[in-house]
C-alpha cells in the first residue's frame, strides 16, 4: 500500500490524531541519498512528523524541519508541502554510530545535541519560526518538547522506522496526537496512557496490518473518529528557475567569479541530486540580473 496519513479526531473531539505510514518515503530518502541506516532511520523519523504536521496547511505552505546537532550526521533538514509531499537533506548522508545494547538504531548519538528549528510558512507575509534546544537527538522527544515549549500545544509524537538486514526500510511511520484547548484531565491520563503502549513503534509498525490497525489497537477506546486521508510521498519541488533564482542572490561578485573561474555551471540540487547546468552566456544573463538588483 503507497504511504499515507490518517486523521483522526478522538475524546469527543478533544484530541486530534495524526497517524503515518511512511515506509516507502523513508526508502525514496535511504535511496536518493545512500543514507547509513541509523541517517535513514533519523530522516525517515523527521520526514514523518513533518509531513504529519503539513496535513492542515494550505496552497503554497510548508513545514521546514531544520535540525542542527553536533554529531555525525550535522544538519538534518526536512521541507514537507500540502498534498503531503516531503523532501529530505543531511549533510553527513553516510555518517553512522554503533548500534545501542539491544541492537536499536542510536539516532541520538546520530544527530547529538543542538538546535531544532521549524518554520511553518502558512502563505502569509512573514513565516512563524519556532526555535527550541536539541536535547536528546531521538526527534521524537524533542519534537514533544518544541510542540509544549514553542506551540504550547501538549502532545504525544512517537515515531519509528526499522530497516530490513539489506538495510532497506521495512517499517516506518508515526502518531501525532495534539490536546485541543480545554481537554478534560480524564483524557489527558487516557492519551498519556495509551501513548505509553507505543514505546515500541517500529516493531508494532510491522507486525501491524496497517497504520489504521495499530491507531485502532491504541485509541479505539477512545471514541475514534476518522476525519481525513492524505497520501504521503517522497517529492523535489525544484526547477531550473528556482535554481536561478538561488544563483543569483549569490550576488554579482560571486557569479562574476564563476564565470571567470569555470566558465560554467553545475549545480546539483541537495534534496534530489538533479543537477542542472549553465553556460557561460547563461551565467552572464543571472549575473547582469544580480548586479541589477544589486545597482
Ligand atoms: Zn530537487
Amino acid at each position: 500500500m503507497s504511504d499515507h496519513i490518517m486523521q483522526y479526531l478522538l475524546a469527543d473531539g478533544n484530541i486530534r490524531l495524526f497517524a503515518a505510514d511512511s515506509r516507502q518515503t523513508a526508502d525514496e530518502a535511504r535511496a536518493t541519498h545512500a543514507l547509513s541506516p541509523t541517517a535513514t532511520a533519523a530522516v525517515g523519523r523527521a520526514m514523518t512528523i513533518a509531513g504529519m504536521m503539513a496535513c492542515d496547511i494550505k496552497n503554497t505552505g510548508s513545514i521546514t524541519l531544520n535540525i542542527r546537532g553536533d554529531g555525525p550526521l550535522g544538519a538534518l533538514c526536512v521541507v514537507a508541502r500540502p498534498g503531503v509531499e516531503v523532501k529530505a537533506y543531511a549533510q553527513y548522508p553516510q555518517a553512522d554510530v554503533p548500534p545501542k545494547y539491544s541492537g536499536k538504531l542510536d539516532v541520538g548519538a546520530l544527530v547529538g545535541k543542538g538546535r531544532l528549528s521549524v518554520i511553518r510558512d502558512l502563505d502569509m507575509k512573514e513565516p512563524w519560526v519556532g526555535q527550541v534546544d536539541l536535547h536528546s537527538g531521538e526527534i521524537a522527544e524533542d519534537m514533544t518538547y518544541y510542540f509544549a515549549i514553542s506551540e504550547q500545544q501538549p502532545s504525544l509524537v512517537a515515531l519509528g522506522v526499522l530497516l530490513d538486514r539489506d538495510t532497506t526500510v521495512r517499517a516506518a511511520g508515526g502518531i501525532l496526537a495534539q490536546l485541543m484547548p480545554g481537554c478534560p484531565e480524564q483524557w489527558v491520563a487516557a492519551l498519556e496512557q495509551a501513548g505509553a503502549g507505543l514505546t515500541d513503534i517500529s516493531r508494532q509498525l510491522q507486525s501491524s496490518a496497517s497504520i489504521t490497525a495499530l491507531v485502532e489497537r491504541h485509541f479505539g477506546h477512545m471514541g475514534l473518529v476518522r476525519i481525513g486521508e492524505h497520501p504521503l510521498a517522497y517529492r523535489c519541488d525544484c526547477t531550473q528557475e528556482r535554481i536561478e533564482r538561488a544563483l543569483i542572490s549569490l550576488g554579482k561578485e560571486e557569479l562574476d567569479e564563476m564565470i571567470t573561474q569555470d566558465g560554467a555551471a553545475e549545480v546539483s540540487c541537495h534534496f534530489c541530486n538533479k543537477t542542472y547546468r549553465f553556460t557561460r552566456r547563461q551565467l552572464s544573463g543571472l549575473r547582469d540580473e544580480a548586479a541589477g538588483k544589486e545597482g
